[in-house]
């Protein structure tokens, strides 16, 4: 039984309402984006009834307001992740553009030649590209920690890849294709006992794991509002203070800066320094909002509710004749990934929308790690707090469906 009511729950999400093919919607698609509780809807309304304004605070009532609710918003950032203070908060795009910040603004400045930068075999897309184009652009060389069958990282092969050449180890906390926590305590600790800046892709981790960035000691960290919750196109870029101050910025223009001659310009200390131009003003508000909602409800509460829907889905499905799980690591945050014999997984996912069920079927934009398995697409279901062991049970028994029409002949 979880800690909170999840019908209860389930009525703060209004989309979770609707009715698709004349079923009731089933959103096992979390780990590509989650639904918003009336909580975020309310105060984005607000935000744009009552408080609208660019932020700079001096001019007038309602830039007070919104510099006010925009600082807030990162108060509440820094608070949810551990942060010392909230000027460690950047806000950003999301993970995507979080990624793509650091590797511009950090990477030159710190990258050259023949030096290393350490990813996994199971990171998204967005983990990957930004540091290939970086290497091409440095001369820098790109590794690759290996994983197991289960689909875990060899911690053994990470230890043996560090040495005096690695500049920065970038790693996901969770595998958004396959489940898998990664134990980044481990792998920050060696990467700075090798000299190396970690961060970390926290885009899965943060709705479903407490996270506690000054007790992980991680020198970046970052993750999308809309997977936890919150709007699209806002994220977070943690930076560990005595980083940040070293970082030159990325993108230069208003905001960002102290002062302005023809000739030249002193830039903000951070996060001012990087936030160049309007931002997302009520969007990250709006996220501020989503971790309140989540703190209400709490994150431990959440993480073990939603470890039993993946372990009970995980037992259905495995029992399914022709169905092969993918990703079996013992510890797995919130997504199953399988292929069911018989199928693309693209059929899998167009049959399970009759149903009303949303699963993501593709390669997750994790084609590496998929294809470690010999494959290029896989189904995903994946949970949050206001999903079901009933909305599980439909998922099986839609599933079992369709492998009976291939297995039982
Ligand atoms: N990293 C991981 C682990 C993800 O799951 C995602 C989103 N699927 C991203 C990065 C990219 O996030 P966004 O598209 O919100 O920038």
């Amino acid at each position: 039984h979880p800690a909170f009511d999840v019908h209860a729950v389930r009525r703060d999400f209004p989309i979770l309402a609707e009715l698709v093919n004349g079923r009731p919607l089933i959103w096992l698609d979390n780990a590509a984006t989650t639904q918003k509780p009336q909580a975020v809807l309310d105060r984005l309304m607000h935000f744009y009834s009552h408080e609208n304004s660019n932020i700079h605070r001096a001019a007038h009532e309602l830039a007070a307001r919104a510099t006010d609710a925009y600082e807030h918003a990162r108060n509440t950032v820094a608070k949810f992740i551990g942060a010392g203070s909230a000027e460690e908060i950047v806000f950003v795009r999301g993970t995507t553009e979080a990624i793509n910040l650091v590797a511009k603004a950090w990477g030159p400045a710190n990258i050259s030649a023949g030096d290393e930068i350490v990813i996994s075999h199971l990171e998204h897309h967005a983990n990957i590209v930004p540091w290939q184009m970086l290497c091409e652009q440095t001369g820098a060389v790109l590794k690759v920690i290996p994983v197991d069958e289960d689909g875990q990282v060899l911690l053994a092969e990470y230890t043996k890849l560090l040495s005096s050449r690695t500049k920065l180890v970038s790693v996901t906390h969770v595998s958004n294709a396959l489940g898998t926590v990664v134990p980044i305590e481990q792998i920050i600790e060696l990467g700075h006992r090798a000299g190396a800046t970690v961060m970390i892709d926290a885009a899965q981790s943060v709705p479903h794991v407490p996270i506690d960035v000054s007790l992980l000691g991680a020198d970046f960290l970052v993750f999308s509002g809309h997977k936890i919750f919150g709007p699209t196109g806002i994220g977070v870029l943690y930076g560990r203070k005595e980083v940040l101050a070293d970082m030159p910025p990325w993108e230069g223009g208003g905001n960002m800066i102290a002062d302005v001659t023809l000739e030249r310009s002193v830039f903000q200390p951070p996060p001012g320094r990087f936030e160049a131009g309007t931002g997302n003003i009520a969007d990250a508000v709006g996220l501020g909002a989503a971790l309140e909602y989540v703190q209400r409800i709490g994150l431990p509460n959440i993480a073990a509710y939603e470890h039993s829907l993946v372990e009970h889905a995980t037992e259905c499905l495995r029992a399914i004749p022709g169905l092969r799980l993918v990703g079996t690591a013992a510890e797995k945050a919130s997504v199953v990934s399988f292929v069911l014999d018989g199928y693309e997984p693209v059929e899998v996912g167009t049959a399970l929308n009759e149903d009303g069920i949303a699963v993501r079927s593709g390669h997750h934009c994790a084609q590496p790690i998929l294809r470690r398995f010999g494959l290029e697409a896989t189904v995903r279901p994946s949970f949050a707090f206001y999903n079901t062991h009933d909305e599980v049970d439909a998922l099986v028994t839609a599933v079992s469906r369709l492998s009976a029409r291939k297995h039982n002949r």
